[in-house]
């Protein structure tokens, strides 16, 4: 073990994102258009690569991973990596193993997650309206993630759903989903839409739902109580006294987190991205495969990336336009 990741504003990175691919079996509006272009495969870190980067980074201090995309579990042979980050938990060097999907493959993978020492996800659910999750997803359908959520259930995975809060299409479903969500032991997390990728004739700023308003529905309908948690994360979480639940609220643009942001983000290519809304990066893939045997050149390039993590993000919707918008799309990044 060497002396932890601290960036320049006094953070310890001990949270690290890994997007193990580009692709998704969905394309979310908000997220990709219909006809994306991916990455070629030669471009991906091989599954080798990928355990040897986490490997790295549990070595400097990294305690939690949660491995996005694209959809994660669309990669070939996923699995194996997996179960190769297996023994990361049972050394204890890592405290947590998650992933972040959009369920379509969880009816095939419950078992071997729960199995390899995952025990909490999140799965990305906007509606539980059929059409409505048609309309959103395009290529998804609903019932294949319903199936998906109740294997993961069943195989003993502690599910949270995340929903991106979008003005004029989730809003008459918030009594609906949280009820859903109550119903079935889940917390329910939103999400502001964010400027990222391409937005092409999408009205991002028309479709923004800010999460206070959110809040003053819920107050409507709930008693709502403020939680203290703090993950070091975006999330803010509060109680729904009458059902118990958790909600949480990530507020990228109506509320800055950015203070206690303890993450960083790996690209399937191997960029290490310091900050969501930043271009910052670093490419970790020459120290990675110029140097197989030893890790320290990957740990100086990681050092070094660190050192230049920035203090936050410029979103912001304030003056009616999407401000600091990212050209990258969200499934580059990982989400
Ligand atoms: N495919 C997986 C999934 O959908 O959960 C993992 C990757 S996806 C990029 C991660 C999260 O990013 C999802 O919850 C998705 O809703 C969210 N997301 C994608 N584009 C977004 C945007 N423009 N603004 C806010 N959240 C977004
Ligand atoms: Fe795929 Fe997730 Fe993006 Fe939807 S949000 S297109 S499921 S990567």
């Amino acid at each position: 073990m060497t002396a932890p990741l601290i960036d320049p504003f006094a953070r310890a990175i001990t949270y690290l994102r890994v997007s193990v691919t580009d692709r998704c079996d969905f394309r979310c509006v908000y997220c990709m258009s219909e006809t994306m272009t991916f990455l070629p495969k030669k471009e991906l870190l091989t599954l080798e690569e990928l355990d040897r980067m986490c490997t790295t980074f549990v070595h400097m201090g990294v305690k939690k991973l949660r491995i996005t995309g694209g959809e994660p579990l669309v990669r070939r042979g996923i699995m194996t990596f997996f179960r190769s980050m297996t023994r990361h938990l049972e050394s204890g060097a890592l405290n947590e193993l998650t992933v972040t999907t959009n369920g379509s493959q969880l009816e095939k993978y419950a078992d071997d997650l729960y199995a390899a020492g995952v025990r909490r996800i999140n799965v990305s659910l906007d509606t539980i309206d059929e059409q409505k999750f048609a309309d959103i997803t395009r290529w998804g359908r609903l019932p294949q993630v319903l199936r998906g959520i109740d294997a993961a259930q069943k195989a003993g995975l502690r599910v949270k759903i995340n929903a991106v809060a979008l003005k004029g299409f989730n809003e008459d479903e918030l009594a609906t989903l949280t009820e859903w969500c109550a119903s079935r032991d889940m917390d329910l997390t939103w999400i502001e839409v964010m400027p990222m990728g391409d937005l092409g004739n999408e009205d991002r700023v028309g479709q923004f739902w800010s999460l206070k308003d959110v809040r003053k529905a819920y107050e409507q309908h709930y008693q709502v109580t403020d939680l203290a948690e703090n993950t070091g994360g975006p999330a803010r979480y509060v109680r729904l006294e009458q059902t118990g639940q958790k909600i949480g609220f990530i507020t990228p643009l109506s509320h800055n987190f950015c203070e206690s942001c303890n993450r960083v983000r790996l690209t399937c290519t191997g960029e290490l991205y310091m900050c969501l809304g930043q271009e910052d990066m670093a490419d970790l893939r020459p120290a990675l495969r110029d140097n197989p045997d030893s890790e320290d050149a990957l740990r100086q390039a990681i050092r070094d990336a660190i050192s230049h993590k920035p203090k936050g993000h410029d979103f912001d919707y304030s003056r009616q336009r999407a401000d600091g918008q990212m050209p990258r799309h969200m499934s580059h990044t990982g989400g």
